[in-house]
């Protein structure tokens, strides 16, 4: 099942971003999970107010709305909501601007220059890239090997933009990338 949008059949659904309860007749999104108790590996939904779930997960929301015939009311409202740049979560905060750097958490990231897998802990170059998803764009980084970067982005000031993007950056972090770029 798919992340969806429907109008509540009943007010016994908690929404799951402020826990109040969703009225009957109001349309409510409903984000898949895995129903953890069901044998054949079933999914449920969680419920959320729409306006809730726009401000929380703005891309499933867009993507439900696509999906979704009806008229939703407060449509503009609801757009506003799901424009506004993405709340600071509370446990990373914001990510930082592009380019930033960072060593690679895993080495499943391949770099967007030369194709090749940027090995686990090594320096990489994140940079804003358009993700097309299918019915609409959005943005997210793509990587790239430091040796890699300058040629991909043609930016000579490269690593002086990660620096104003990164001040907390370790001399070593630093070092490492500026040996490659
Ligand atoms: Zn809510
Ligand atoms: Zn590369």
């Amino acid at each position: 099942m798919p992340d969806t949008i429907e109008e509540s059949k009943s007010n016994r659904a908690t929404c799951r971003t402020c826990k109040q309860k969703i009225d009957k007749g109001v349309l409510r999104f409903g984000e898949e999970t895995v129903n953890t108790f069901s044998s054949d590996g079933g999914s449920s939904y969680f419920w959320h107010h729409l306006e809730c779930a726009a401000g929380k997960v703005p891309a499933k929301v867009k993507t439900a709305m696509a999906n979704f015939s009806g008229a939703i009311p407060d449509r503009e409202k609801l757009d506003a909501i799901l424009a506004a740049p993405p709340k600071a979560s509370a446990k990373g905060g914001a990510k930082a601007a592009f380019p930033y750097a960072e060593r690679a958490s895993t080495s499943r990231s391949k770099c967007l220059q030369c194709d090749e897998a940027i090995e686990k802990g090594t320096m990489r170059v994140a940079v804003e890239r358009e993700v097309d998803t299918g019915s609409f764009t959005t943005t997210g980084p793509g990587y790239l090997h430091p040796a890699c970067a300058a040629e991909y982005t043609g930016d000579d000031a490269l690593i002086e933009k990660i620096k104003t993007n990164m001040p907390t950056i370790s001399q070593e972090d630093l070092a490492a990338l500026g040996a490659e770029l």
